[in-house]
């Protein structure tokens, strides 16, 4: 372990105390102009590698010709690749001496949707996907997350005498389905390689470029699909006591269920329960034999999923059996976890990317949307995932102040990263990231 080569008291001054001890020798300073003279000579074939990756996506499961290049880009830099690891994904490792086993995800899959942006390397390919002819586009921005998983590669090899370990980079396929991460853990992702010790992912999303965004605990939520079919029955809408019914039954059941959110659970801790669709009957004087319901549950914490859980399933048994009509059907479609960024690991990398960007790294709010990179943190690895901003300031300042056009999110067919500021950010911050982990653990050993 060699990362303490050199002591800049410039850079001891520049970490916040309470997040590495005084002894820190780590020199955040000049890793930094490592990594930008590294990129300099790098950025023009990166930039190639963007370009080409954005033109050709590849849908869920589907992203065979994605998944080569990426193999051949780690092959020629000397990692030891398996293809075909949960379907489409790979799995690339690094051995450089003794120490811990770091690592880092990329995903491989876009969407099936246009691309708007009218730039010169948008997409145009369409694909098949589920039976339909269907175009495909990276509007999620999965091709700076390879661009800078690439790109992070190289940057480690050339500062290998810095660290001392073992890189485990692994390409995941079909994030968007949030199938990839379970499709590479149930093909031995941990058991026919090493389990790392610590894995790391960034994501990119609709703010300026140069600025990274991170938190501790939870960063995304979980999300569980949710069915009900109450049972009722019958008849005439006159004379109701002839039936039961299960609109009744329904409309009770979804006033109902938000004392669970309102009584049952910690009021400080985030849930919700949503119905985005309910269906039955036909005409205003019959009711009807049955209803449905379907809807969404969101949380942060497994034991506030829980307790919704069970909250959901008791209070809709119970207003059936208020009207004496039979057990519903209850189906609750376990989606993804939520992405719980470890303390530990957050400390190592806050002290290093807040030493290289000052208040360019900044706290963010949990998000509610979902990410499977949950998955590796559900199977005991400690991780974290940040996220890296793509659009030049002045635009978000316009779309702020009303004088330009609002800022496309991930998933708008308008959504275009400007690509070199936001690869190197994606490259820098991701390259000292895993730096900082190492620095870390070999300061513990
Ligand atoms: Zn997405
Ligand atoms: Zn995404």
């Amino acid at each position: 372990m060699n990362l303490c080569v050199r002591s800049v008291a410039v850079s001891a001054a520049l970490f916040a105390a309470s997040l590495l001890p005084a002894h820190a020798e780590f020199d955040v300073v000049t890793l930094k102009k490592a990594i930008e003279t590294s990129l300099a000579n790098e950025y023009p074939k990166l930039d190639a590698l963007y370009k080409e990756l954005h033109a050709h996506p590849e849908l869920a499961f589907q992203e065979m010709k994605t998944a080569a290049r990426l193999a051949a880009e780690m092959r020629a830099l000397g990692f030891e690749v398996t293809e075909g690891v949960g379907k489409t994904g790979l799995v690339a490792i690094y051995k450089n001496g003794d120490g811990p086993t770091i690592m880092v995800r990329t995903e491989l899959d876009g969407l099936p949707m246009e691309e708007k942006t009218g730039l010169d390397y948008a997409s145009r390919d369409k694909t098949n996907w589920s039976g339909r002819e269907v175009f495909v586009a990276h509007s999620c921005g999965h091709d700076i997350h390879m661009t800078s998983w690439v790109g992070t590669a190289k940057t480690l090899l050339g500062l290998k005498d810095r660290w001392s370990g073992t890189l485990m980079f692994i390409a995941q396929p079909a994030e968007e389905i949030v199938a990839g991460a379970r499709a590479m853990l149930a093909d031995g992702l941990f058991t026919r390689f090493p389990k790392p010790d610590i894995a790391l992912a960034l994501h990119d999303g609709a703010f300026a470029h140069g600025t990274v965004f991170y938190r501790t605990g939870a960063g995304s939520s979980a999300a569980d699909g949710l069915e009900i079919t109450f049972h009722g029955r019958g008849g005439h809408g006159a004379a109701p006591h002839t039936t039961i019914d299960p609109v009744g039954i329904a409309a009770r059941f979804i006033v109902e269920v938000q004392s669970v959110i309102s009584r049952e659970k910690d009021p400080s801790e985030f849930g919700v329960v949503s119905f985005g669709a309910i269906h039955g009957g036909t005409a205003p004087n019959i009711i009807p034999d049955s209803v449905q319901l379907s809807g969404t549950i969101r949380s942060y914490k497994p034991e506030v999923r829980a307790k919704l859980h069970a909250g959901i399933e008791r209070t809709a048994k119970a207003a059936a059996a208020m009207s004496g009509a039979p057990a519903p059907d209850i189906k609750i479609l376990e989606g993804t976890k939520s992405v719980m960024n470890d303390p530990d690991v957050v400390t190592a990398v806050a002290g290093v990317l807040k030493a290289a960007l000052g208040d360019k790294f900044r706290i963010s709010p949990p998000g509610t949307a979902s990410e499977d990179f949950s998955e590796f943190g559900g199977a005991g690895v400690p991780s974290m995932m940040f996220n890296i901003g793509v659009y030049d300031q002045e635009r978000i300042d316009a779309a702020r102040n009303g004088t330009g056009p609002p800022i496309p999110s991930n998933h708008s067919p308008l959504f275009a990263p400007v690509p070199k500021p936001t690869i190197e950010t994606g490259v820098t911050a991701m390259t000292l990231a895993v730096l900082g982990v190492f620095e870390q653990k070999a300061r513990r050993k």
